[in-house]
């Protein structure tokens, strides 16, 4: 047992899910694999092993095995995202604000752009890419920030201390794509879609940052993209929102408390509240702005999605404004939220020896504020 290597326990754990995916005839994605080790180890110290997991289909995982913690996604995920980004990038009439749309010719259309497996990609002959250097540019940022939006989220499953918590109910994986219908008590249902959130919220910091980072740099590279605050907001709305999209459970008649993901707009919504103060503290005069970027981002993608399908892809009602019923859902998941991060809280002080996120390290008090500040704020309403 103790000689198998990181590789070999990797397969171990995620084997009900498929095989560690062979990237030695790949340099991209050998280099991607490298490049996703190397954002864990810069925002954990913990020993977090990633790889990918060999199948079409787009879906991320978390767990814990034989005391280590390992992070999968399927090589779907990274096709599916890819491909869109070029997609995207692409036509004329999508993200028209970004670069110079009107040099880009592809309209061609697939029937439901919304893509959940890698297997339904139709590429186009020859395949989709942006004819100008600036939306080049822009498919890069939606590829790169569609797959830091995901890492992200797994990354906050481990460093939040979720992982461990789920495993003390025999919980054994938080996957993103819930296969099936789940067998989840209401109470289990709103405990999972509870550490959904705070792990959207912990990735949304995180690519918010990373796309600051780039807006603040003195490169010229991506200037002609993020050229305001406005296009950096709502970029990065569209490709969170672009992302659970693609990994939405289909919720329509489906009992909202037995699900493991709350609905996309019910995410949003908090990944909107879980930045105002990244935001605020870099400039208050921002939340205006913020606020009308990421409803621009939302739209934007439905749009897009529209753009590039054949039929209107976006399932009505829950795509639309949010509905009384998600609503309600909405204020479900948060009273559950202080009660579960009360236990959370407890867990890590006394069954963890290393308490993760609770460690009082710049990053979890900034982010320990931001959810004080965020409860008292909607307990104030
Ligand atoms: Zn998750």
């Amino acid at each position: 047992m103790d000689n198998l290597t990181r590789e070999d326990q990797f397969s171990k754990a995620f084997s009900p899910y498929g095989n560690r995916l062979d990237t030695t005839n790949d340099p991209n994605i050998m280099d991607l694999r490298i490049k996703c080790q190397q954002t864990i180890s810069q925002y954990s110290s913990l020993d977090i092993y990633f790889d990918f997991i060999d199948n079409e289909a787009v879906n991320a995982i978390a767990t814990k095995f034989e005391g280590s913690y390992f992070i999968g996604i399927y090589v779907g995920t990274i096709k599916v995202f890819g491909y869109l980004a070029r997609k995207i990038a692409s036509h004329p009439k999508t993200l028209f604000d970004f670069g110079n749309p009107s040099m880009e010719t592809n309209f061609s259309k697939v029937y439901n752009a919304i893509i959940k497996n890698a297997n339904h990609i139709i590429e186009d002959d020859p395949p989709a890419w942006p004819a100008t250097d600036e939306r080049q540019k822009l498919c890069i940022l939606i590829y790169q920030q569609s797959i830091l939006n995901i890492l992200f989220h797994e990354i906050a499953h481990i460093v939040n201390g979720h992982i461990d918590y789920v495993q003390l109910l025999n919980i054994g994986y938080l996957e993103e794509v819930q296969n099936g219908k789940s067998n989840l008590s209401q109470m289990r249902s709103l405990d999972i879609q509870t550490l959904e959130i705070d792990a959207d919220g912990s990735s949304a910091l995180r690519t918010l940052q990373e796309l600051w980072a780039i807006f603040d740099s003195d490169e010229d590279n991506f200037k002609c993209i993020l050229h305001d605050y406005r296009s950096l907001f709502k970029l990065w709305s569209f490709v969170r929102f672009m992302c659970w999209r693609v990994m939405e459970n289909s919720y329509v008649g489906q009992d909202l408390l037995g699900i493991t993901h709350p609905p996309t707009a019910i995410r949003h919504d908090f990944t909107r509240i879980a930045c105002i103060d990244l935001v605020k503290g870099r400039n208050a005069m921002l939340i205006e702005e913020y606020e009308i970027s990421m409803a621009l981002g939302v739209s934007a993608t439905d749009e897009a999605f529209k753009f590039l399908s054949e039929i209107d892809p976006i399932t009505p009602p829950l795509s639309k404004q949010l509905s009384i019923l998600q609503k309600t859902h909405g204020a479900m998941i948060f009273a559950h939220w202080d009660f579960l991060r009360n236990q959370l809280l407890e867990f890590a002080t006394d069954y963890l020896k290393e308490p993760n996120i609770y460690n009082d390290d710049n990053e979890s008090f900034e982010l320990q504020n931001a959810y004080k500040q965020l409860i008292s704020h909607l307990k104030a309403q």
